[in-house]
């Protein structure tokens, strides 16, 4: 079964890394269908599908973290050059907001600058930058207007590989259009 189907089977089960960051401890069996996780049965195909979608996800997040600082063109510089395409929902001289070419929710949309000053990611944000910041973040308000969530959305960074951060170009996620849970995992 593909990852990516698997973490839909997923969705509303405990993530991978929550129960890496859990302190009670995963009492495995060598009878696979009597794993447990807080007194709770784990059910053994999704579990071991959700190791592998993870383990691809923060593989792909440490590869991409290694050429973060090259300076070389990421993908979202050839989607501001229109060089590949997206689908635009909301555009002004300072950034540009698309839609996620792998949704996490009905609506998925990323923010981005059209010119990132050195911020592949969030934490090599300085004092000078924080007008970008704000002007990032005020988008998310106006993608969130477009796109008929205000009554409840989610923003998200990833940064850093521990983050499964994929993209070396600063970008917010705006999310919404389902009930979110928390903790995000
Ligand atoms: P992150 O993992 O936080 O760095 O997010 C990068 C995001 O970029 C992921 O959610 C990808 O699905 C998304 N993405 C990658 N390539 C494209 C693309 N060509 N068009 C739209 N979204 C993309």
């Amino acid at each position: 079964m593909a990852a990516t189907s698997c973490f839909s089977l997923l969705r509303n089960s405990l993530t991978l890394r929550a129960l890496q960051n859990a302190k009670t401890p995963f009492v495995f069996s060598s009878n696979l269908a009597h794993q447990t996780y807080a007194g709770l049965p784990l059910l053994p195909g999704r579990t071991l599908c959700h190791i592998r979608a993870t383990n691809d996800e923060e593989a792909s997040a440490r590869a991409a973290a290694a050429s973060a600082d090259s300076g070389a063109p990421t993908i979202f510089d050839k989607i501001i050059a229109k060089e590949i395409p997206s689908t635009i929902v909301y555009e002004d001289e300072k950034v540009l907001a698309f839609k996620d070419i792998n949704p996490q929710a009905p609506v998925h949309v990323l923010v981005i600058p059209k010119f990132r000053d050195g911020l592949t990611r969030l934490s090599k944000a300085e004092p000078r930058h924080s007008e970008i910041l704000g002007n990032l973040l005020y988008a998310a308000k106006i993608v969130a207007e477009k796109e008929g969530i205000l009554d409840g959305f989610r923003v998200v960074i990833n940064d850093g590989p521990s983050a499964c951060q994929s993209v070396y170009h600063l970008h917010l996620h705006v999310l919404g259009g389902r009930q979110m849970k928390w903790p995000p995992g």
